[in-house]
C-alpha cells in the first residue's frame, strides 16, 4: 500500500473510533440523564454503568419494607410517603452523592471506592434512624418501616447480579419465604384494620395509652386470693377500648412483643412488690408471655434486673404460655423452661387442651400449673365431651402433681360440677371480672364476701369434701 493510501486508513480508522467514542459517550449521558418518573432519582441503568465503569466499591440498599401492604390499600397515600422518604433521602445525602430509585420502593447509594467503609454504614445509620421517623398524611401518622443494607462489589463480580442479590435480601427477609397474597375484598379490609392497629400500636406504650387489669385467682381449698392474672387493656384515643386477643397478635407480627411484653412484665412486677402482706399468704402476680418474648435471648436476663429493679421475690411470678408455644418440641423452649424455673419463677400452661399437645412432649417441661381453657369449662355441667376433657386434665394434674386451675368460670353450676371433680384452682367472672389494681386489693381484703361466693353449694358437692 502507498504511504498516501496507508494515511487515508489511518484518518478513516480514527474516525470510527472518535464516532463509536462518541456513540458511547452519548449512550451513557442519556443513561445518566434517565430518571425515574415519581421519585426524578437514577434509575437502575445508570447505576449498574457506573459500576460497571468503576468496578468495585460500596453499596447501601434502603427499602421501605411495609410499602407494598399500604399501597394495597391506599396508593395515594403510599405513593405520598414514598416521595416524602425521596425528599429525606435527598435532603440528607452530601451534594454529589450517588443514588437511585432502583425498584418501587428500593433506593442503592453508590459510595464506590473513594469513600470508607465505616463512614458509608455510618451514614446508612443516619439514614434508617431518620427516614423511620414519623409521616403526618393529613389526620393520619405513618412511621415507615425502613431496612437497609450495605454491601462490597468485588473486582471482578457482576454489577448486575450483586445488585439483585443486595436488593433480593430484602423480600426474603419481608416475606418469610411465604409467596402467596390473598387479595379478595375482605382480606384488603382486614389488612387496612391491621395496618392502622399496628401504625397506632407504635408509640402506644410512651403515649400512656395502655393499662393492666387484675383478675384474681381463687382457692377454693382455702377460701381465699392467691394472686391475680394482669391482662393488658389498650384504651385507644378513636377506637376505644381494644381486646388484647385483636391486638396482641399484630403486637407479635409486628416485631413488638419485647417492647409491650417488658412494659407489662414491669408493671405487674411493679404492682405486686406492693402487694406484701394484704393476702392470708403471699399474692403472685401471673402475666402472659408470647412466644417471640420466650425466645429472645435476653428474656432470663431481663427477668432477673426486674426482680431487682422491683425488690420483688421471683416466686411471686406466674408467667403464663399458651399451651401451643409450651409444647413446640423444641429445645429451645426446654432450655428457658429450665433457666425460667431456675430463677424461681412459675411457669403455667394456658389455655390447656386447645393446642394438641402430646402428654409426653409436656412431662419433659417442667411446669407448675395447667389452666384448663374457658372453652371446656362453658357449660361443663351438661356437656359430656367437656366433662370428659375436663376430668382427663383434673387426672393429668394429679398424676404429675400439678395444680389444675379452670378458667373462664362464669356460673355457679360450672364452679360446682368442677369442684366436685376435685378442682381446687379457678378464675372467672362468677368470682370476679379483671379489676383496677385498687380495686383488686379491695376486693382481696373483703374476705367474708369471697366466702359467700364460694359457700352456695348444691347439696352432696359441699367445701367439706375438699382436701388441702
Ligand atoms: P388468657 O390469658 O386466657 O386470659 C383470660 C381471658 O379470659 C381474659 O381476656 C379474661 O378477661 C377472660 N376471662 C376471664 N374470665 C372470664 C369469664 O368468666 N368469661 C369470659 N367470657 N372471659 C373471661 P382478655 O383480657 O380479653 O385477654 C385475652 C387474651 O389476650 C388472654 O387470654 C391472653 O392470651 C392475651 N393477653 C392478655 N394480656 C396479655 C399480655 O399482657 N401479654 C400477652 N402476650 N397476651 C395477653
Ligand atoms: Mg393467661
Ligand atoms: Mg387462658
Amino acid at each position: 500500500m502507498s504511504a498516501a493510501g496507508r494515511k487515508e486508513e489511518i484518518s478513516d480508522r480514527l474516525a470510527e473510533n472518535a464516532a463509536s467514542v462518541e456513540l458511547a459517550l452519548a449512550t451513557m449521558k442519556r443513561r445518566l440523564s434517565e430518571r425515574h418518573s415519581i421519585s426524578g432519582l437514577h434509575t437502575r441503568e445508570p447505576l449498574l454503568d457506573l459500576m460497571t465503569t468503576e468496578r468495585a466499591g460500596m453499596i447501601g440498599a434502603i427499602e421501605i419494607a411495609d410499602f407494598d401492604r399500604l399501597a394495597g390499600f391506599n396508593p395515594d397515600l403510599a405513593e405520598y410517603v414514598l416521595t416524602t422518604i425521596v425528599r429525606r433521602i435527598v435532603r440528607m445525602l452530601p451534594p454529589g452523592r450517588f443514588v437511585a430509585h432502583v425498584d418501587r420502593a428500593q433506593f442503592a447509594i453508590w459510595y464506590g471506592q473513594d469513600i470508607a467503609h465505616d463512614a458509608a454504614r455510618g451514614e446508612i445509620d443516619a439514614l434508617i434512624y431518620a427516614l423511620g421517623s414519623v409521616i403526618t398524611a393529613g389526620t393520619q401518622d405513618i412511621v415507615p418501616i425502613i431496612s437497609a443494607r450495605c454491601a462490597a462489589l468485588e473486582e471482578g463480580g457482576s454489577p448486575h447480579t450483586f445488585l439483585a442479590q443486595t436488593l433480593a435480601s430484602f423480600a426474603m427477609l419481608r416475606d418469610g419465604g411465604a409467596g402467596n397474597v390473598d387479595l379478595t375484598p375482605a382480606a384488603i379490609a382486614r389488612e387496612e384494620f391491621r395496618y392502622g392497629i399496628e401504625q397506632d400500636l407504635r408509640g402506644a406504650v410512651g403515649r400512656g395509652e395502655f393499662e393492666l387489669l387484675f383478675q384474681p385467682l381463687i382457692d377454693a381449698t382455702w377460701q381465699c386470693v392467691t394472686g391475680a392474672e394482669a391482662l393488658i387493656r389498650w384504651n385507644h384515643p378513636e377506637r376505644g377500648a381494644v381486646s388484647p386477643s385483636v391486638f396482641i397478635p399484630v403486637v407479635e407480627a409486628a416485631g413488638l412483643a419485647d417492647e409491650v411484653g417488658l412494659w407489662v412484665l414491669n408493671g405487674a412486677a411493679r404492682e405486686a412488690s406492693q402487694w406484701a402482706g394484704i393476702g392470708p399468704g403471699p399474692l403472685r402476680v401471673a402475666v402472659n408471655i408470647s412466644a417471640n418474648q420466650l425466645h429472645s435471648a435476653k428474656f432470663t436476663e431481663f427477668l432477673a434486673r426486674m426482680f431487682h429493679n422491683h425488690g420483688l421475690e421471683p416466686g411471686a411470678l406466674e408467667i403464663e404460655l399458651t399451651e401451643s408455644v409450651a409444647s413446640a418440641n423444641d429445645a429451645r423452649v426446654a432450655r428457658m423452661f429450665e433457666e425460667i424455673r431456675a430463677l424461681g419463677v412459675n411457669i403455667s400452661i394456658d389455655d390447656f387442651g386447645t393446642g394438641y399437645s402430646s402428654f409426653s412432649t409436656l412431662r419433659q417441661l417442667g411446669f407448675d400449673k395447667i389452666k384448663i381453657d374457658r372453652e371446656f369449662v362453658t357449660e361443663v355441667q351438661r356437656r359430656p365431651d367437656s366433662q370428659a376433657i375436663c376430668r382427663s386434665i383434673l387426672t393429668l394434674g394429679q398424676g404429675l402433681g400439678i395444680k389444675v386451675l379452670a378458667e373462664g368460670v362464669e356460673t355457679a353450676e360450672e364452679y360446682h360440677w368442677l369442684l366436685g371433680e376435685g378442682c381446687r384452682h379457678f378464675q372467672g367472672f362468677y368470682f370476679s371480672r379483671p379489676l383496677a389494681a385498687a380495686d383488686f386489693l379491695t376486693f382481696v381484703r373483703d374476705t367474708s364476701r369471697l366466702a359467700d361466693i364460694l359457700r352456695i353449694a348444691p347439696a352432696g358437692r359441699e367445701p367439706e369434701r375438699l382436701t388441702a
